[in-house]
């Protein structure tokens, strides 16, 4: 018979931690957050709203489950362009019972009208809708339990002030180290029953682009490697046999960071050049080159950004073999 097939999004979640305790790494966030939360239960009151923000992948909705959890509450997820008109939004309000976490992802593209809606929410536990149109419509407050807002977004400079304010813990994610990412990666070898060995892990780990979601899912075609080209086993070997055949380099860039760098280097003369001119000339969204292919290469010092627009650096140049790895040239006089 025939296995079902996992989707990628099966896989993150059957992979993410449940507990505060399993959560690895964001040491501060971690701590905090647990602080807010046993003192908000010692109150009986709910946990003040919090935003995070950073890269895909790093766990941000993985830590609004475990605030639900942690909190005794259900999780209601929705997100930013999924909601459309402030009556959305009231429907999900009116459906909270009291403690539940409402996580909203991509909460920096929610449309005015609606934010509008949630500011009231948010701070009075109040729904404020208007029923009806013209002369005979009035408005109307509805109470609502308390809850807690989760807002995560890739972008919090995108936030206007009065929803940004509105939010009493603020964290941002950072890339994990690759200790951090080795402990993750073993976790979810054990969940998915398939033996590693730290080697192996670490070389996943250093290729993963600091971010948990990445390591998994290349631990997951490493696997795919182990279990038909190897011994079932994942060890440095097979991990760096598994990672090259994908072309994942050693500092983790894939074919379509690498061509982001050499479309700045080779079309563009080394930038600047602008998000949008670039999104042309790659064919991709710009929103895909900004918050998910340019921030691990801003980290690594391969790009910059300019007030007028993209670069590539010294660095980026070396790693596509543009340059030679010695940029410096003494000057005799
Ligand atoms: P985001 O919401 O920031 O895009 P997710 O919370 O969906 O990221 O995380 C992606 C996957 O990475 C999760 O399914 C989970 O398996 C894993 N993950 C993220 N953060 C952690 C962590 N701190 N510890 C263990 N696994 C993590």
């Amino acid at each position: 018979m025939l296995e079902p097939r996992e989707t990628e999004k099966e896989f993150d979640v059957g992979l993410r931690p449940r507990a505060l305790a399993d959560y690895i790494g964001q040491s501060a966030m971690k701590e905090n957050l647990s602080i807010f939360i046993r003192a908000a239960r010692k109150r009986q009151a709910p946990l003040d709203h919090v935003l995070l923000y950073g890269p895909p992948g790093l766990g941000k909705t993985t830590m609004a489950n475990i605030i639900a959890t942690e909190m005794g509450g259900s999780f209601q997820s929705t997100s930013g362009p999924a909601i459309e008109r402030a009556g959305d939004l009231a429907s999900i309000l009116t459906n909270l019972s009291a403690f539940d976490v409402l996580f909203i992802d991509e909460i920096h593209r929610l449309p005015s009208v609606v934010e509008e809606v949630l500011y009231p929410a948010m701070e009075d536990f109040q729904l404020d809708i208007v029923i009806g149109q013209g002369p005979g419509a009035r408005s109307v407050k509805i109470d609502l339990p308390p809850f807690t807002l989760v807002g995560a977004t890739t972008r919090a400079g995108l936030l206007s002030t009065p929803l940004f304010d509105r939010f009493g813990v603020v964290h941002r994610l950072e890339f994990y180290t690759t200790n951090e990412l080795v402990q993750i990666l073993k976790r979810s070898a054990q969940l998915l029953n398939i033996g590693i060995d730290d080697d192996g892990a670490a070389t996943i780990a250093r290729r993963a682009r600091g971010t948990p979601r990445v390591a998994n899912r290349l631990l997951r075609r490493c696997r795919d490697f182990a279990e038909v080209v190897g011994e079932g086993f994942i060890d440095h070997k097979g991990a760096l046999y598994a990672l090259d055949s994908l072309g994942v380099d050693q500092l983790g860039l894939e074919e379509s960071h690498r061509s982001l760098l050499n479309c700045i280097a080779r079309k563009f003369s080394g930038g600047p050049v602008g998000l949008s001119t670039l999104s042309a000339a790659l064919g991709e969204e710009k929103d895909s080159i900004e918050d998910v292919q340019e921030p691990y290469l801003i980290q690594q010092g391969l790009l910059e950004r300019t007030p007028r627009g993209r670069k590539i650096t010294p660095a980026g140049m070396v790693h596509i073999g543009l340059k030679d790895a010695v940029p410096y040239q003494p000057k005799l006089f």
